[in-house]
């Protein structure tokens, strides 16, 4: 019997109706002959709040107890939806990560799944019963609450797939598919029939949410048919496909954009050997991630160091670089007003010139490009983040994302 694992995401458990709804669609993919493993998330809103009571008390709060207290939003859901489908006349079960034996490395709040022991699943499936499985948690070699980072679910889903070696991986959410862009942003933008890991690896990677990096790292590691799909309404949704065929032709497949920005300046920093690892050292100690990183050659022997880190991470980076010995610099500087836009698509590897082009677009709007950074498949800026709207539309209406793309 084909085996089909479906993830449903916080607004698709969003309240006991949706639950109910939830039901009713496993049921009938159950009714077409399938074996239905389901994994989901908090409700939605859940995790924030969740998120918040911590903050309320420590700041920030013990790793280990904060994954106690986060995995607890994933438990409601299971055993609610549980119950929907029992009542709806279909036998199910659930199970917390660490029940159904979802072993993680023992980093909290963003820990890796080691290994999956599928023997109770299988069980269960064998008995004709629904497996519904809490995503976004494990537990470690010494049986310790772990999560996975924020979007863990989709990661829940998709080693659950490889695991069982499922037909196909259905990650089910509050959009029918994968979009050009961020669909609440430019309400235009297009849905991808397929779009291919490399290029999907790179938008979630550059900000696009829609699914965690992890599990698209995991999809194509291990081979899984991916496809994401709308909970609300029927549709093939986007399948995320490992070769790159003729839709993928297109010069640009996606535009991603990251809010969570922020960057450093160290203004005319004595320029010596080194300068780089000594500020970037303490930085990478203190577990902080650098992204874009830019060094320019000043007047008398200085140089101005600008990078980049999450926005969570601006003030304890703002922190060291002050606290820094041995740093002559005129000024430290910091930014936290900033976005980062990305141009994707594997179309880009063949043809030149398209970082000019969505140069004079934003230039075109007078927004101003303050970081670039490039690869062969993508092209980022940093700009100001009032004009985060009006790049990602203008990039996008400029390079035709929302027609019909015609192979080339
Ligand atoms: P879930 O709770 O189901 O996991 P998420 O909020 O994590 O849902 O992901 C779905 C959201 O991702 C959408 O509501 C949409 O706003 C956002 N998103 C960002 N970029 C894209 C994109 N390129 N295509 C589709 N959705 C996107
Ligand atoms: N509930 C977790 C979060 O909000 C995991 C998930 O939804 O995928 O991040
Ligand atoms: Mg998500």
């Amino acid at each position: 019997m084909p085996l089909i694992v479906q993830k449903y995401g916080g607004t698709s458990v969003g309240s006991t109706e949706r639950i109910m709804a939830v039901a009713k669609k496993i049921i009938a993919a159950k009714s077409q002959g399938n074996d239905i493993v389901v994994v989901v998330s908090a409700m939605s809103g859940e995790t924030n709040r969740l998120v918040n009571l911590a903050k309320e008390i420590a700041e920030p709060p013990n790793a280990r107890e904060f994954d106690v207290l986060l995995a607890t939003g994933e438990q409601v859901t299971i055993s609610l939806l549980s119950m929907a489908l029992t009542e709806q006349g279909c036998p199910a079960r659930s199970y917390t990560g660490g029940q159904v034996s979802i072993l993680t490395d023992n980093t909290h709040n963003k820990a890796r799944i080691l290994e999956i022991n599928d023997q109770k699943i299988r069980n269960d499936l064998n008995q004709g019963k629904v497996v519904v499985v809490a995503g976004f948690q494990g537990v470690d070699a010494d049986n310790n609450i772990t999560t996975l980072g924020r979007g863990g679910s989709d990661t829940t889903a998709v080693a659950l797939a490889a695991a069982l070696k499922a037909d196909e991986c259905q990650i089910y959410t509050d959009v029918d598919g994968v979009y050009t862009t961020d669909p609440r942003v430019v309400p235009d933008a297009r849905r991808l029939e397929q779009i291919c890991f490399e290029e999907m690896l790179e938008m979630a990677s550059l900000g696009s949410k829609v699914l965690q990096i992890r599990s698209v790292e995991f999809a194509s590691k291990y081979n899984v048919p991916l496809r994401v799909l709308s909970s609300f309404e029927d549709g093939p949704g986007t399948l995320i496909t490992m070769e790159n065929n003729k839709m993928e032709k297109a010069l640009i497949s996606g535009i991603a954009f990251s809010r969570d920005e922020a960057k450093l300046t160290l203004v005319g920093v004595k320029d010596r050997p080194g300068i780089a690892a000594h500020i970037l050292t303490p930085i990478s100690e203190a577990n902080v991630e650098v992204d874009m990183i830019i060094q320019n050659k000043g007047e008398n022997n200085t140089t101005d160091f600008t990078f980049t880190v999450h926005r969570n991470d601006y003030t304890k980076a703002l922190n060291i670089l002050n606290d820094l010995k041995e740093l002559e610099t005129k000024e430290i500087l910091g930014d936290d007003k900033i976005v980062k836009i990305s141009l994707v698509g594997v179309g880009m590897r063949s043809h030149a010139g398209i970082a000019t082009t969505m140069f004079r677009i934003l230039a075109d709007e007078g927004i101003n490009i303050q970081m670039i950074s490039t690869s062969e498949i993508k092209i980022s800026v940093i700009i100001n983040e009032k004009y985060l709207e009006l790049g990602v539309r203008s990039l996008h209406t400029a390079f035709g994302l929302e027609e019909a793309q015609k192979p080339a």
